[in-house]
């Protein structure tokens, strides 16, 4: 046996540490969770009332209806909008595989079209070109924590008379020309999947809409289409949302404007030390367009094509967390292949698959935990293959925040 000395071996740095938000919010969890038990009412109630009224409130819109998680927020979405069998929804293949399961789950067609190479944000010019006489709806995703170009779309939208359902799934308080994910569409869906900024103790979702009609049909939705009294117009589903995941959303929502400063804090900081270590000319860093309000549920660079795996391996042996989303886009996914997408069809999704690379971004990370982050990104890349990669856009645009 040899003997490790501790300080010789720098500590891990992890991907998220969920532990280290918990430590610093523990006693208030607890009391909300006590008095959840106390109350014995487990599922919907006044706690997720009071969610539904506090997150309508924090996106400024007129309503939000609390249920099971992202993804059946997106299948409410589009339930409550009436879409289905016939119908097309235009959406970005670059994402979660929810957006266009759900799509699917509902019996209309998922139409895939290219992302932009900068933000990875679903291409409007693109969107125009897919419309057909079948198209319902435009459902944009604000990937990694960045609104998609809503103006271009809401344009198109409203030329076609098209619904656009907002998968802000990763975007809570992301903003686009001063409002918030959220109002950006006729719904936007939310997900309170543990790792999403504002992450409950288990799945929950949340959406949100100023359409006080639609509102009500969603409601009826989560719980089997009732209209109250075991009455049912509409056939609806279970997508009910525990108290106990609200009592600890409410509780995490008092943070969530600290925490999502963090986050940018930390991108801006990436971004420097980046430059510090001349390595801005080997990678790509994350682009925050103009009007907009990043909350970088990821932090994601690209790297050269060929190079991203490799890089990845390195830093897992350097014991510095990293992850890949999204490495096959959707169109390519075999239970799509019905759809006849071909590989090459969509270059920017598939270049971005084979590209993109997450570092830990989590509110609660150090400076020193960033440093060795940065200093391990180096490590990787001096040790690799020296070919230097131009992109195909300009990289004194690629600024962090
Ligand atoms: C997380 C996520 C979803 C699904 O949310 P769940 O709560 O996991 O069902 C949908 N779309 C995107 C873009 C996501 O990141």
């Amino acid at each position: 046996m040899t003997e490790v000395i501790p300080s010789a071996s720098p500590e891990p740095v992890p991907f998220i540490d969920l532990k280290a938000q918990f430590q610093t919010i523990r006693p208030e969890i607890n009391a909300a969770v006590e008095r959840v038990f106390e109350s014995q009412t487990f599922v919907l109630g006044d706690e997720v009332s009071e969610l539904e009224f506090e997150i309508a409130e924090y996106c400024d819109s007129r309503d939000a209806i609390g249920c099971a998680s992202g993804s059946d927020a997106l299948l409410l979405s589009l339930m409550g909008l009436d879409l289905g069998p016939g119908d097309e929804v235009i959406t970005s293949p670059f994402t979660f595989f929810a957006t266009a399961g759900a799509i699917c789950r509902t019996g209309a067609t998922p139409v895939f079209v290219d992302v932009l190479p900068d933000t990875y944000n679903i291409d409007p010019e693109a969107i125009e070109a897919a419309v057909t006489s079948k198209t319902r709806a435009i459902m944009p995703v604000h990937i990694f924590g960045q609104c998609a170009d809503m103006d271009p779309i809401w344009r198109i939208a409203t030329q076609h008379g098209l619904f656009v359902i907002e998968d802000a799934c990763q975007a809570i308080g992301a903003e686009y020309n001063g409002r918030r994910a959220g109002v950006l569409g006729h719904t936007g869906c939310f997900s309170f999947f543990p790792t999403k900024n504002l992450g409950a103790a288990g799945d929950g979702g949340i959406i949100t809409t100023d359409d006080s009609e639609l509102a009500g049909k969603m409601r009826r939705l989560r719980v089997h289409g009732d209209l109250g009294g075991y009455t049912h117009k509409e056939i609806g589903f279970n997508s009910r949302l525990d108290a106990l995941q609200a009592a600890v959303l409410r509780v995490k929502l008092r943070h969530l404007e600290q925490w999502t400063e963090a986050r940018i804090t930390n991108a801006a900081r990436y971004t420097a030390l980046c430059e510090d270590q001349n390595i801005t000319d080997r990678v790509v860093l994350p682009v925050t367009k103009p009007g907009r309000r990043h909350v970088f549920n990821q932090y994601t660079l690209r790297v050269g094509e060929g190079r991203r795996d490799e890089l990845q391996q390195s830093l897992r042996e350097q014991q510095i967390g990293s992850a890949v989303y999204y490495p096959t886009p959707l169109h390519l996914q075999e239970c799509f292949a019905g759809l006849g997408y071909k590989q090459g069809e969509l270059p920017e999704s598939e270049r971005a698959s084979a590209e993109v690379l997450s570092l830990p971004i989590f509110a609660e990370l150090t400076e020193a935990q960033q440093d060795r982050v940065v200093a391990g990104l180096a490590t990787a890349l001096d040790a690799g293959k020296s070919a230097t990669v131009s992109f195909p856009f300009n990289l004194p645009d690629s600024k962090a925040a």
